[in-house]
């Protein structure tokens, strides 16, 4: 398969926190990108930054060498695919559908068995970083697929990020991807209880954070999210906590799935699937600590 370089022609579909930033520097790149989001201030912002804005996913998909899909979750990707967005049929043959949602592993194999059957390819190419590094294209990508297929779309991928990472056979990349978001999301909720618990002892929520950050206690959340996003109550770092919540009970259906008994993934799925259901929809996943909190006391 030839490798898919600059000026070739790709399809974005999904332009929210994530899509939008990556668009622009596919855009950077010298790639010619073709959008659509539902919603219709996103494909205004599409259009500023100099992308096409297109009336349908299918419409966007046309004349496309890639379809990217960075949407909420895996089944709202086939339905854009194969359902009501018409992509499939409107796709080149010997196009390829780079997913770089977090979707759930086992319905990206079968997605791409369905996709085989009309001649397209699919890689899953879910990202870690966050809208931070989606803007200053730094994001940490997980590949899996087809060689040959990864191969040829490097050179989309390369514009969007630091790191890629080959991960093995499709849904590979989605499982890491959910692995990954259990892991962070288990230590949000450690470091959110743990000054929770602190505050309550009277310790201070900064003072505390400076001294995770320099000792064993530390993660991504002591360093990058409590004092910017929690201890600060902005609570706007860019990603949601439903999307949280599907993440880590993406890692939880294949714990099931595979019969693995894991207590901690349970536990964990368990706190922020009631954190979805009690916050508001639109809640930013730092609010994981009023949650908490308001559970605490
Ligand atoms: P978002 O909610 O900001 O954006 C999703 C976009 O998809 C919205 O603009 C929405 O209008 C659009 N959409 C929904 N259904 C659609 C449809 N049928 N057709 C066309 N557009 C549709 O979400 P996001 O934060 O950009 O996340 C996108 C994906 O990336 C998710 O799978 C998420 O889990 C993952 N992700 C997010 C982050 C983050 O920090 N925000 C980081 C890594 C991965």
């Amino acid at each position: 398969m030839d490798r898919i370089a600059a000026p070739s022609v790709i399809a974005f579909i999904g332009l929210g926190q994530m899509g939008l930033p990556m668009v622009a520097n596919l855009l950077s790149a010298g790639f010619v990108v073709r959008g659509f989001d539902l919603s219709e201030k996103a494909r205004e912002e599409a259009a500023q930054l100099g992308a096409v804005a297109c009336a349908s996913p299918a419409e966007a998909a046309e004349g496309a060498a890639a379809v990217i899909t960075m949407l909420p979750n895996g089944s709202i990707v086939r339905d854009v695919l194969l359902g009501q967005g018409a992509v499939a049929a409107a796709m080149t043959k010997g196009a390829v559908v780079i997913d770089m949602s977090s979707s759930a592993p086992t319905d990206t194999k079968a997605l791409s068995n369905d996709l085989a059957e009309l001649g397209l390819s699919l890689v899953d190419a879910p990202v870690s970083g966050g809208r931070a590094r989606a803007v200053s294209g730094d994001l940490s990508v997980m590949v899996g697929g087809d060689a040959a297929v990864i191969d040829a779309v490097v050179p989309v991928l390369e514009p969007m990020s630091a790191k890629i990472f080959r991960t093995g056979a499709i849904g590979t990349g989605h499982a890491m991807k959910a692995i990954n978001n259990y892991v962070s999301g288990a230590g949000a909720v450690a470091a959110m209880e743990g000054v929770i618990l602190g505050k309550a002892f009277g310790l201070d929520g900064d003072t505390m954070v400076d001294i995770l950050n320099v000792s064993t206690g530390r993660n991504n959340t002591t360093e990058a999210k409590m004092k910017q996003f929690v201890l600060s109550e902005a609570y706007n770092s860019g990603f949601s906590l439903g999307l949280m919540a599907k993440d880590i009970g993406i890692a939880e259906g294949l714990a099931n799935e595979l019969k693995l008994d894991l207590g901690a993934l349970a536990e964990t799925s368990a706190r922020w699937r009631e954190a979805d259901a009690t916050l508001d929809g639109g809640a930013d996943h730092t609010e994981m600590y009023r949650y908490l909190n308001s559970k605490a006391t």
